[in-house]
């Protein structure tokens, strides 16, 4: 295996992208003396304010990223849907990690879907669709209940329609692919059969560049509308099934050769299976908690990975749980700081975000205990106390 140059603390790394993750993840970097350059549309971002170099272009503005990449030793991102040619043009003078492949697969859920499939891992049956006839043919096959998701660029629920009955096909379509009349004008999607789970648990892993593996075991996931709201470590699920997780989260990161951090998002069936529903190639809105719960944070085990040092260790010094804040909690004014503060062994994180708009996320608040369960109730009874005014 070709030896790489370890990339040591006063070197700068490039995050493309901008929001909460690159700024969590620059607070590590700076942390160990890293500077830390950041590019994105935007200003002022979240990750710009804590950077050394907040750079505002487009993602395909590909002199842009030539000159970013030219300045950094190794560029890494926070938003996978960095187009694959920008990726490309930034490779070409730094290295990029996880790899551009690594991107082009898991920000497209129908490759991310081929590719664990036909790898041998464990995914809900699905089908490509690529006009309403298709996805006619598909419900038959499939059944219903079945849930329609756009085939790229969704996230957090958006882009996706459940469908209860075969009547509901053409409705369905045009919520998920607009007024595209098939396979040339259409937007492709992926049918999925709906999941009755029992839970939905994730495993934030990295791979370093030798191939070392290491992971932040199993955490519990509860959405709300589609969106996280709090992630609870370590998850209530069978040693059996915790070891199953992991196996699967090492065998992915190994087969797509991930140098980084990457997040696998499984469904725990009601009678125990695992299936595995997204990748994230990237540190994982359910991996927040690792930075006050573990010994070294997702962010850090990023920058390590990345920069080609050793892991830092995973342990969760205790158990712990996360809620997000979302900008509905604004709706009131601002939120008392001081009565989630009050509450001993509770961390606040806000992003720095200069408008709070409904569904977008804010801040976290993470709560540490010792158990998961009182770290749950505590984690949640400090964000309704962010709504209790005077
Ligand atoms: P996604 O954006 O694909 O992660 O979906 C967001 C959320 O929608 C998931 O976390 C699940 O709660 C739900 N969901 C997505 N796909 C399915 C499915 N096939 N069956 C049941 N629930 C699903």
């Amino acid at each position: 295996m070709a030896q790489f140059p370890v990339i040591l603390p006063g070197a700068t790394i490039g995050v493309l992208g901008s929001g909460q993750l690159g700024r969590m993840f620059a607070i590590a970097a700076r942390r160990m003396g890293y500077r830390v350059h950041t590019l994105s549309p935007d200003a002022d971002t979240p990750t710009g304010q804590v950077a050394d170099l907040e750079v505002v272009k487009d993602y395909d503005d590909l002199d842009a990223i030539v000159e970013f990449a030219k300045k950094v030793s190794v560029v890494t991102f926070e938003f996978e849907n960095v187009p694959a040619a920008t990726a490309n043009a930034a490779a070409a003078h730094a290295p990029v990690r996880p790899s551009g492949l690594v991107l082009h697969t898991t920000q497209h859920r129908l490759r991310e879907k081929t590719f664990l499939k036909s790898s041998g891992f464990p995914v809900t049956q699905f089908a490509h669709i690529r006009s309403e006839a298709e996805l006619i043919d598909a419900l038959k096959v499939i059944g219903c209940p079945a849930v329609l998701k756009t085939a790229g660029w969704g996230y957090d629920g958006k882009g996706q329609c459940l469908i209860h009955q075969a009547s509901e096909a053409q409705s369905a379509y045009q919520a998920v692919c607009g007024s595209g009349k098939g396979l040339n004008g259409g937007t492709e999607a992926v049918l999925e059969a709906f999941v009755d789970f029992d839970c939905e648990v994730s495993v934030v892993a990295a791979r370093g560049m030798n191939g070392d593996f290491s992971h932040f075991g199993v955490i519990a996931n509860s959405h709300s509308h589609h969106i996280l709201d709090v992630s609870v470590a370590p998850a209530p699920v069978s040693p059996c099934v915790a070891q199953e997780a992991v196996e699967i989260a090492r065998g992915v990161l190994d087969k797509l050769d991930v140098v980084g951090v990457l997040c696998v998002e499984f469904f725990l069936t009601r009678d125990d299976r695992l299936l595995i529903n997204e990748l994230a190639p990237r540190p994982h809105n359910s991996g927040h908690l690792t930075f006050d719960a573990c010994v070294t944070s997702q962010f850090e085990q990023q920058l390590r990975a990345i920069c080609g040092l050793p892991l830092g260790a995973t342990d969760l010094l205790r158990p712990a749980a996360m809620a997000n804040l979302l900008g509905d909690l604004w709706a009131g004014g601002e939120p008392n700081w001081a009565a989630a503060c009050a509450i001993p062994e509770v961390k606040l994180h806000l992003y720095g975000k200069l408008e709070a708009r409904p569904g977008r996320k804010m801040g976290h608040l993470t709560a540490l205990a010792n158990d998961a369960a009182t770290a749950e109730a505590r984690v949640r009874a400090a964000r309704e106390a962010l709504t209790k005014r005077g």
